[in-house]
Parts: structure tokens; C-alpha cells; sequence
């Protein structure tokens, strides 16, 4: 539950065992509030294994013992225990004014689980309801600079962070040692996020990850998101489809060059082509649908920065489109979109302005 009260200089009293209230105990310490946990009246793992930072008072044993500690809090969040001391508290709670909150226990299976969330473009409001109740349950979110991150405390709070799009050293963590990583925190038990920009299964390496974690017995599902190749034309007011002007869309990847039997094949589909990572082969890409006949009037847009405070679009021709993105000097990320549907974008990047305002409206 996130209902954005301060809890700094706040006494909270957490019931449960250990590992499930784990999540609990690092949301209400990362809040700013003075934790004690009771885990249960038998012996149990010290509580500072799990989360350091909190007091265990010890276990009342009477009425008045469960009095005297309700009295000295200010809220008591219940995450699992007996329905004799579950009346017993409610009961002390209603007599001293404290306030009671039933809290979700989180998992306390062996094996944690791996969750790929598909982040969307950037924009918080593009993110989907299951991707924050993902994030809302984790225990770790490895994360990288393409996913959406400006609230990821908010998003997960008491969530370990690992950036794995940059190491210390500021290279990219190598994509088998993130899946090793993501691996080994399921296995100790851990609820694990792995954020992505964009769609996972959209040149996300998330088919990868899926079969790294189910090589290692670890559960895994996927959360699909708003993909780049759709939304960032979007922004900048291009459709991908639009009636009687293309009935079809496909997205390749850039990242490494196009062969000419594909470009001819692109071509003669006659739909919209979305490319992906294509900043670095752009010149080859249009010189090479020119060479093997497309027109060269077509019209391409490059929007760079999709959703950002600084999106960019570049409009031209295939023709003129690597000049001119040479001289405007664009850069990664961005999408490149072809097809006739980009002079549908009236109205550029005022479609983002719009988004973007009104986001900002309701963050308000
Ligand atoms: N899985 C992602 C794509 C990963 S490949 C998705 O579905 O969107 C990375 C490429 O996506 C970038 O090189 C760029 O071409 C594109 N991209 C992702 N986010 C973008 C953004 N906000 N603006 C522009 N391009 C973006």
C-alpha cells in the first residue's frame, strides 16, 4: 500500500516472520520510520540478516505486555501472525488510538522468481498497471539506462537497484553476467524485476533471459510494454498504419547492416518500415532502398530521444534524409520511420509537447 504519508520520526511496529515481512520492514525503514519487528514468539533468524536497521523488542506475553508496546507506536502494520494475537492487537490498537494496517506478505518460497517488465519509451504514463504492481512486489530491480527510472524509489520502494546497463567502470554489464546475476538473486529467494526499455521481446534480449532463468529452475513471466517502434512515431504525431495509406509495418533492427535481398523484400511489401538502432547504418539504409528502387521522394523521419524533455525530429526525404541528419548530428536512441505515413505528422513533436504537459499536469 502507497498512500505518500511521512513517516519520518514515526515509531512502526511490523508483525511477521522475518522474510515475509522483509518487503514491509524496507518500505516503512526506507519511509524515514523507526522500525521494531516482532517476528513471532519462538526462536527466529535475527531480523538484521534480512533487513539491518530494525529493533525486535521482545515477544509480549500478556495483554497488558501487547498494551504497553501498541501504546508506545504510532502504527502497527500486520503482515502475518495467529488469529488469537491478531485480535489481540487489533483490539489494543482500538483502545490506544493506533493506527492498524494489514500488509501483503511477500513470498517465502525457496526459489524467488524472475519477472521481465517491459518498461515502455520513458514516460511514467506509459508504464503499465502490471509493470508498477511488479515493481511495488520486488526485492530487486536490475534496471538500464533505456527503461523508464526517474521514480524507480517510488516505484519499488525498499527495492535493491542494480543498474546493469553500466558497471562502475561505466561499461555495460556484459548480457550473460546480468543474466547470472538476475539467476543467482531468484535462487537465494529473492522477488526479482528485470526492467527493460520498451517491449521485452522487441530487440530487449528478453527470449534470453526467459531461458537463462528456465535453464536454472528459476519461475519467470513477462510483462509486455509499450514498444519505441510504435509510440516514439507516435510522439512525434506519425501513425504506423493509417487507411488506404499503409496496411502493413515492420520493424527491423539497425544494429547491423541490412543486406540488399532484404532491403528488396522491404521494398516490395510497400508498408511502413520502423528501424531500431539504425542510427549507425542510415546512410548505407537509404542509399541501398534507393539503389534497389524505392522512391526517393519517400518521405523518413528520425525522431531522437522519444518522450524526453528534448525529443527531436528530423523530416526529409530518402534522398536528402542523410544529409540531413549528418548535419543536425542525430544520435542514439532514436527511431527511424519510412513510409508515406510520415506525412501524416502535421504536427511534429507537438504531439509530444501535449503528452508531455499533460503528464506533467497530473504528476502535479
Ligand atoms: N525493447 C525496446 C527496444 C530496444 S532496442 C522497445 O521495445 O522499445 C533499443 C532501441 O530502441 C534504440 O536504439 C532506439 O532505436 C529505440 N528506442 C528505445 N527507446 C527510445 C526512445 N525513448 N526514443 C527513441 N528511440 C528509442
Amino acid at each position: 500500500m502507497s498512500v505518500g504519508l511521512d513517516f519520518s520520526g514515526k515509531r512502526v511496529l511490523v508483525v511477521g516472520g522475518a522474510h515475509a515481512a522483509r518487503r514491509v520492514l524496507a518500505r516503512y525503514l526506507t519511509s524515514g520510520a523507526t522500525v521494531y519487528h516482532l517476528a513471532g514468539p519462538g526462536p527466529h533468524s535475527p531480523v538484521s540478516l534480512v533487513v539491518p536497521g530494525v529493533t525486535a523488542p521482545v515477544f509480549p506475553r500478556s495483554v497488558g505486555a501487547w498494551d504497553a508496546l501498541i501504546a508506545a507506536v504510532d502504527l502497527v502494520a500486520v503482515v502475518e501472525t495467529t488469529p488469537h494475537t491478531d485480535a489481540v492487537i487489533a483490539a489494543a490498537c482500538s483502545r490506544h488510538r493506533t493506527w492498524l494496517s494489514r500488509e501483503i506478505a511477500a513470498s517465502t518460497s525457496p526459489v524467488g522468481s524472475v519477472t521481465l517488465v517491459g518498461g515502455g519509451p520513458g514516460l511514467e504514463r506509459l508504464l503499465t498497471v502490471g509493470a508498477l504492481a511488479a515493481l511495488n512486489a520486488a526485492d530487486i530491480v536490475y534496471y538500464d539506462r533505456l527503461g523508464p527510472t526517474d521514480r524507480l524509489e517510488e516505484w519499488a520502494p525498499g527495492a535493491e537497484h542494480v543498474d546493469v546497463g553500466k558497471a562502475p567502470g561505466h561499461h555495460a554489464v556484459p548480457q550473460r553476467d546480468a543474466e547470472r546475476m538476475m539467476v543467482a538473486s531468484a535462487l537465494a529467494g529473492r522477488t526479482v524485476v528485470r526492467l527493460k526499455g520498451g517491449d521485452p521481446f522487441v530487440f530487449g534480449r528478453g527470449g534470453e533471459e526467459v531461458l537463462a532463468c528456465r535453464a536454472a529452475g528459476v519461475p519467470v513471466t513477462v510483462i509486455s510494454g509499450v514498444t519505441s517502434a510504435i509510440a516514439v512515431p507516435a510522439a512525434a504525431g506519425i501513425p504506423v498504419t493509417h487507411r488506404e495509406v499503409s496496411h502493413l509495418f515492420t520493424v527491423i533492427s539497425g544494429h547491423a547492416p541490412i543486406t540488399d535481398s532484404e532491403l528488396t523484400h522491404l521494398i516490395g511489401l510497400g508498408g511502413t518500415i520502423v528501424v531500431l538502432m539504425g542510427i549507425g547504418t542510415l546512410q548505407q539504409m537509404a542509399a541501398g532502398l534507393a539503389r534497389l528502387g524505392m522512391r526517393i521522394d519517400m518521405p523518413v523521419a528520425i525522431i531522437e530521444r522519444g518522450f524526453a524533455h528534448d525529443q527531436r525530429s528530423t523530416f526529409g526525404r530518402l534522398d536528402t534524409i542523410g544529409a540531413l541528419a549528418a548535419h543536425a548530428g542525430v544520435r542514439s536512441p532514436a527511431v527511424v520511420v519510412i513510409g508515406d505515413v510520415v506525412s501524416l505528422a502535421a504536427h511534429g513533436d507537438e504531439a509530444a509537447a501535449d503528452l508531455l504537459r499533460e503528464a506533467a499536469t497530473l504528476q502535479a
